[in-house]
């Protein structure tokens, strides 16, 4: 059964869901798919499945919109656009909350006063920074200029030109406006390819890009496959930079290709993030903020806290305050109001997190918090394991549940190397008073993101990107933005 808020969204979307916007048009898509809700396992929408035809379509447009209205825009017009579409957000927010909530993993409470009012703000961020794009003069330091000349070189700052963006499904509206916000910004047109197993609420942001009054072409968004859609996009000729956010192991293979195509790429990808907590940090305080980043989203953050290298004077403490954390969570579907715990995307992900608690099983480790869970669609219980063994896959694999593993230490340096022995470099955090503890674990963990007494807060002003295995290239705030702009200079002998 399909929420009632849910099939009023979808009437809303109206044309939308099921299409391809391609050049502010709908088109068909060669084949469909279903999108399942999580929820129950039930089919929310179809979806319709791009091929290199539609790709090739989308890049045209994209092109297009370059070197029409959108490429010729003043910065304040594309501004009023970007905050036009930030006001259309807010005022369908109940719609586009039903429609993440139905797709996907995100409850629909959390998508209403949360990822959708989150996704407005991006807009307006991103849009104050549009004035701010500016070149610059530059002079020679070698005297080439012959008497009575002179030599200046203009430094110009424009768009990439078309951006690839794909997306996951942990956040998909965040990350559809987090993707799109910067490269229009910018003054590039895009093409997003969502994550089919939550594409909608993409769909929806496109709906609402036409009624701000985007040109055709500046934002086209296809539904499809990843292996097919999302490749055929890297690969197509026509687009300039691929801004893509997922795992590593398909980050590795965008990689290459870009590498060979010699494209520019920004890769924000996998994390093992883990969270150091000192003896004298605020316990209480700790636990609540470790069991919203390790159990929120259901553990489909990729900052989640899911290893935790507690102190050996307050690990048993810890573990027993998560592990009531974990018990009280009541497990339910996105619109079941008092659920405080949601579903996990697929069965394939729910079987993936089972297979890694079987091993650490196996390993002896202890799990507590567990409790039955009686519901129709995808769902794993809350989770903390203590006493994990060596070489447990959860010490070393992305989880991607609700999961947090808590593991004992007795000095500080020995729990830096320990959150730094893996492929990862995502983000990591420190639970201390003191100022000089905090500062260590900001200078050595290897973590592009540091946080001290809280763990995965993300804000659209602060830079986030990946170390190692985690990624290349910045998103969000300013330096974010700047990723989807080049340089070009002009020297001139006047
Ligand atoms: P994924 O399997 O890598 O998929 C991500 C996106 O890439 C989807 O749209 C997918 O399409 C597409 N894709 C798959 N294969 C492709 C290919 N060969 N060429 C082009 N595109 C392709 O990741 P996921 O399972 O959806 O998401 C979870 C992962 O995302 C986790 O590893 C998580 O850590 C990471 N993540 C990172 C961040 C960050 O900021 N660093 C944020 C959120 C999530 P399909 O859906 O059709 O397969
Ligand atoms: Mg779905």
């Amino acid at each position: 059964m399909i929420d009632s808020r849910a099939s009023a969204a979808l009437d809303w979307l109206d044309e939308g869901a099921g299409r391809l916007m391609i050049g502010n048009s709908w088109v068909p898509g060669g084949a469909t798919q279903t999108s399942l809700s999580p929820s129950s396992g039930d089919r929310f929408a179809d979806i319709a499945l791009a091929g290199d035809g539609e790709v090739d379509a989308a890049v045209s447009a994209a092109r297009g919109a370059l070197n029409g209205t959108w490429g010729a825009a003043l910065p304040v017009e594309r501004a009023r656009a970007m905050l036009r579409l930030a006001d259309l957000i807010d005022a369908n927010a109940a719609h586009l909350a039903a429609i993440e909530a139905a797709d996907g993993v995100r409850p629909f409470v959390e998508a209403l006063y949360g990822d959708v009012p989150t996704g407005a703000v991006i807009f307006r961020y991103m849009a104050g920074l549009v004035g701010g794009i500016e070149g610059s003069i530059k002079y020679p330091s070698i005297g080439y200029a012959p008497p009575g000349t002179s030599v200046r070189a203009l430094v110009d700052r424009g768009p990439v030109g078309v951006v690839a963006a794909i997306i996951p499904w942990n956040f998909p509206f965040i990350m559809a406006c987090a993707r799109i916000a910067p490269a229009l910004a910018a003054g590039c047109s895009v093409v997003l390819k969502p994550a089919e197993d939550a594409s909608l609420s993409s769909l929806a942001l496109g709906k609402l890009a036409i009624e701000a009054g985007f040109p055709a072409g500046v934002v086209n968004i296809l539904t499809g496959l990843g292996s097919d859609a999302g490749a055929a996009l890297v690969r197509h000729p026509g687009t300039d930079m691929v801004s893509f956010t997922g795992s590593t192991r398909v980050g590795r293979e965008i990689g290459g290709v870009c590498g060979q195509m010699l494209k520019k790429q920004s890769l924000e990808l996998g994390g093992k993030c883990a969270a150091i907590v000192m003896d004298d940090a605020d316990l209480d305080w700790a636990a609540a903020g470790l069991a919203g980043s390790s159990f929120g989203n259901a553990g489909q953050i990729c900052v989640a806290s899911a290893r935790i290298l507690a102190h050996r004077s307050v690990h048993d403490a810890l573990v027993e305050k998560l592990t009531a954390a974990a018990t009280a969570k009541s497990v339910g579907g996105t619109f079941d109001a008092a659920a405080t715990l949601g579903p996990i995307i697929t069965a394939k992900q729910r079987d993936r997190i089972v297979g890694l608690l079987d091993d650490a099983v196996a390993r002896g480790a202890t799990l507590s918090g567990a409790h039955a869970v009686d519901n129709p669609g995808y769902f794993t219980q809350p989770v903390v394991v203590s006493g994990l063994g060596e070489g447990a896959r959860l010490t070393s694999e992305e989880t991607f549940g609700p999961v947090v593993v808590v593991e004992a230490f007795d000095d500080l340096d020995d729990a830096i190397v320990r959150s730094n022995a893996t492929p990862y470099g995502l983000a990591g955090s420190i639970w201390t008073q003191r100022w000089c503890d905090a500062d260590r674990a900001m200078r050595t963990m290897q973590a592009a993101t540091v946080y001290v007494n809280c763990h995965a807060w993300a804000d659209p002003a602060v830079p986030m990107g990946g170390l190692k295995a985690s990624g290349i290239g910045i998103q969000s705030g300013r330096e974010g933005m700047e990723s989807y702009l080049t340089s070009k200079t002009t020297l001139a002998l006047l």
